[in-house]
């Protein structure tokens, strides 16, 4: 097993939603840790990896044991493909463990000390309030009372731990450097320009 640390340095301000609200005034709210403080899950970090993972190894011009299956076949059980291997499928553990993404241990006690200054239940003093509108599809205009407000975590960096379970090659182990430097951006409201990513998912610490 290895233990290692990954690095999200966002580029603009970041909303990974909960599915929680308050009516008629922040309607939709982030994603925050038991100390309330923002956090990423790591299952939205794991899933874009794993979307960019799966367009390098359909890439041409990979070392030969980075390999996926075929997109038509029948899925990885017994011999996976790297994809299935490291990020896991129905039939496959997952050897890759993305834990969830904290505020960097230096933006802890300032995220906190803001939050104890004003502990407001509906307005968070470490986030922004960005307000938003619907548009109609058909007419391209805004939509009557459909003006809402949400959350957005201004443009810090988040760590995580990786563990992967297993002993890796070192080729996997540089196409995880490699996808995940790919991943663009995370969490919601890609339209508007949120949660862009500056250099991707950044593995740092120790070696397989
Ligand atoms: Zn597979």
């Amino acid at each position: 097993m290895t233990e290692l640390q990954y690095e999200l340095k966002f580029r603009t301000s970041v909303s990974t939603f909960t599915g929680l609200a308050i009516a008629g005034l922040v309607d939709r709210m982030i994603v925050r840790n038991d100390e309330g403080l923002p956090c990423i899950s790591g299952s939205s970090v794991k899933g874009r990896w794993r979307f960019f993972a799966e367009r390098l190894l359909r890439a041409d011009g990979l070392p030969a044991d980075l390999w996926i299956h075929d997109s038509n076949g029948p899925l990885c059980k017994d011999n996976p493909c790297t994809l299935c291997r490291l990020f896991g499928s129905p039939a496959v553990p997952a050897m890759l463990q993305v834990g969830q993404a904290e505020l960097d241990a230096s933006l802890k006690s300032l995220f906190k000390a803001l939050l104890d200054s004003d502990p407001n239940p509906v307005i968070h003093p470490d986030t922004e309030i960005r307000p938003g509108i619907c548009l109609s599809r058909f007419r391209r205009t805004a939509l009557p009372d459909h003006l809402f407000f949400e959350e957005a975590v201004p443009p810090v960096i988040f760590s995580g731990q990786l563990i992967i379970v297993d002993s890796i090659s070192p080729a996997e182990r540089q196409f995880l450097d490699i996808s995940g430097r790919l991943v663009d951006r995370l969490g919601g409201r890609k339209a508007v320009g949120r949660g862009i990513l500056e250099g991707g998912i950044r593995i740092n610490g120790g070696s397989v």
